[in-house]
């Protein structure tokens, strides 16, 4: 995915345009031209939002719903991995503990659109039993701590060097504040997106 190619012809508008961010069926860019690969600077910051909070979805120590941290895994350490044969090191990299967040408990997983299976598996603190799966309704319970939370594992993942944006936490709370002012529904695709430092459209 190209964020760099710019359409060379806005006039007349380009037939079969496809904006970059993958929920928008607008196939027209904005009035005011597209904004490279997106059709308008929303298209664009949500985007740049949408593959931040995408790695807390592949980040199997965090909650996806409240961006808390729920594991800690350490590398076995070499003491360790010398007294281990080739197998069990394997089976063993990586311990992983439950940090204060986390506990285990029943977590249930769709199976289909009838039927739930549960198991023993990791359970957040904000109530959340599927954590890589965002709950919109348990965000907005609590939409202080959580843009908090937010911030703080955005900023290990990024000293970690996992991503190279830097947030900006007023900002941040400056775009939600007003999405709830406005009574809308929270778009934390599109807040986290104006909020990275010199990237924003505000
Ligand atoms: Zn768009
Ligand atoms: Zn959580």
């Amino acid at each position: 995915m190209s964020i760099t190619s710019t359409p060379t012809d806005t006039s007349p508008r380009n037939e079969g345009f496809d904006c970059n961010y993958d929920d928008c069926d607008t196939n027209e860019p904005a009035a005011h031209g597209p904004v490279g690969a997106y059709c308008s600077k929303p298209c664009q910051a949500r985007d740049r939002g949408r593959r931040l909070l995408a790695l807390f979805e592949h980040d199997h120590r965090y909650c996806a719903t409240c961006f808390r941290p729920l594991k800690v895994v350490d590398d076995v350490p070499e003491w360790r991995r010398s007294s281990l044969g080739p197998v069990t090191e394997r089976a063993a990299t990586g311990f992983q503990s439950l940090t204060e967040h986390a506990e285990r408990g029943e977590v249930a997983r769709r199976r289909d659109a009838y039927q739930f299976e549960t198991r023993i598996g990791v359970v957040c603190e904000c109530g959340n039993a599927n954590t890589r799966e965002r709950e919109a309704l348990l965000q907005r319970a609590n939409v202080r701590a959580v843009v908090r939370q937010l911030y703080e594992s955005l900023e290990t993942l990024r000293e970690e060097g996992q991503h190279d944006k830097r947030v900006d936490l007023e900002a941040l709370i400056a775009a939600l504040r007003s999405q709830v002012n406005y009574g809308s529904g929270l778009d934390f695709e599109y807040a986290v997106g104006v909020a990275v430092d010199g990237e924003g459209d505000r």
